[in-house]
């Protein structure tokens, strides 16, 4: 494809993404097909000659779009958004154009700086402590800073092996050799409540050390002395206790751990302190929310996804730690065709702070964001979300068969129906199954994707608003 016929196709790649924005709340949130059902209609190898624009065109028209679940339709409920804006697109486009691979400064200095830049205009929107600022106020580079990472889940990985790089050191600096610390690498213990994302198990598993999922309290919260009686159990059991995932806005219910208290334990038991804000972290953005995330300021490691609410396409995870240090020590691996700016503090080498060598420039779309919305932009965008969710709590509770799971705080609704309202005898099994029956009769219309979960052994209906169009 020449530029000429790329000019002439883009055009109609841009036309297809607009009709399909328009017209995407008048398509089905989820496709009526069954497994397997692309494999009968495509072949099942490349062609040996090219094939024109137009034919995959039409392919992408008649057999992959009949097959899509449209995540950005406003009456897609099914998982938190996935977030998408013209001007994250505008820039992601950029970025495609670049094809950079910026695992280094070096490796493309505008697209290293930018992304500091960015996330410090983040960390600022979003009222974080300056410990997470990369820029100082006199131009010098901080400890601390953001990154921006492909997930939530991978940026826990790389915090644990942080996390796990700290407490060796510790070892180290109390009189441990290397011998009796590889003995230890098998007694750590990473902390997580029974409400935290997968993710957290998962990345302990990656390293291979034990997770210990401590029950959380009645408001689906981990508290500070849940953490302090677990600990106490594992010490004396042996085990060393290294990390601990807290939560700004669970998955479940959006609930907020007691994250000043965990802050407590974490500093007194020395632990590296994550918190995962992946999907209401962008809420900070509005200063009423700020005082919900008390002691935010004082963990090691902090995540938010705007691809989840900040209006960025999917993928942009934006890490944030209070010093890079143990990061660095668990990511950096020397090679010579790997330049390190040891002696240039300026030049950050970002290859350093994530699990991939590679890194895309995603700072692009997210600069468009902000700078296409502006900071009053994107708190008019959170602000409307959470009204939403509020007016949907008020309808299912006016409309009194339906009971609420959980405090709407953001935009998360959570919410069954009533047993006590509609009379309904029987056991919590019985229950469960009339709540499952009412997801499935809803999706079996077709007209919105809706998903459920478990609090406590009971069926919840999930609505979380977050459609962007
Ligand atoms: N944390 C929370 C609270 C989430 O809801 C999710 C995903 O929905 C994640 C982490 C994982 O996000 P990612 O897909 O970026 O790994």
């Amino acid at each position: 494809m020449n530029t000429d016929e790329f000019r002439k196709y883009g055009k109609e790649v841009v036309n297809t993404v607009a009709d399909y924005y328009d017209n995407v709340n008048n398509m089905k949130p989820f496709p009526e097909v069954e497994p397997g059902f692309l494999f009968k209609q495509l072949p099942w190898e490349a062609p040996f000659q090219p094939e024109s624009f137009e034919a995959i065109q039409q392919d992408i028209e008649t057999k992959i779009m009949p097959g899509m679940t449209n995540w950005q339709s406003g009456n897609f409920y099914a998982w938190f958004s996935s977030s998408s804006s013209f001007p994250a697109m505008l820039g992601e486009y950029y970025s495609l154009m670049f094809n950079i691979i910026g695992f280094s400064w070096i490796g493309s200095p505008a697209a290293t700086e930018l992304e500091i830049l960015v996330m410090d205009w983040l960390a600022k929107l979003l009222g974080l402590d300056k410990r997470y600022l990369s820029l100082n106020v006199d131009g010098t580079m901080n400890k601390g800073g953001g990154s921006i990472q492909t997930t939530a889940s991978e940026s826990l990985v790389a915090c644990m092996v942080a996390g796990r790089e700290m407490m060796f050191d510790r070892l180290r600096k109390n009189g441990m050799s290397e011998d009796e610390i590889d003995q230890h690498k098998y007694k750590l213990v990473a902390y997580v409540s029974d409400q935290t994302h997968c993710s957290g198990e998962k990345a302990a598993n990656i390293l291979g050390c034990k997770v210990h999922i401590i029950q959380s309290d009645s408001s689906f919260r981990l508290t500070k002395q849940a953490l302090h009686k677990a600990i106490r159990e594992d010490k004396s059991n042996g085990l060393v206790p290294f990390f601990v995932c807290g939560s700004f806005g669970t998955t479940n219910t959006s609930a907020i751990d007691d994250l000043n208290g965990i802050a407590d334990v974490a500093e007194a038991e020395h632990l590296w302190y994550h918190v995962d804000a992946a999907y209401a972290g962008a809420a900070l953005a509005c200063p009423e929310f700020r005082n919900l995330a008390h002691g935010i300021e004082r963990v090691d490691s902090l995540n938010i996804n705007p691809h989840k609410w900040l209006l960025t396409n999917f993928d942009c995870s934006a890490l944030w730690v209070a010093d890079s240090t143990y990061l660095e020590k668990g990511m950096c691996i020397k090679r010579e065709y790997l330049p390190q700016n040891e002696g240039n503090t300026m030049a950050r080498e970002f290859s350093n702070w994530q699990i991939p060598l590679g890194k895309r420039f995603r700072a692009l779309k997210l600069w468009f964001v902000m700078r296409m919305y502006g900071v009053s932009g994107i708190c008019s965008h959170i602000r409307s979300h959470v009204e939403q969710a509020k007016w949907l709590e008020r309808q299912l509770m006016e409309n009194g068969n339906f009971e609420i799971m959980a405090p709407v705080v953001f935009g998360l609704v959570v919410f069954r129906i009533n047993p006590g309202a509609l009379n309904l005898q029987g056991n919590l099994n019985s229950i469960n199954r009339i709540n499952i029956d009412f997801i499935r009769r809803i999706n079996g219309e077709g007209r919105i994707f809706i998903m459920n979960t478990l609090l406590n052994e009971q069926v919840a209906l999930r609505a979380p608003i977050g459609a962007v169009h």
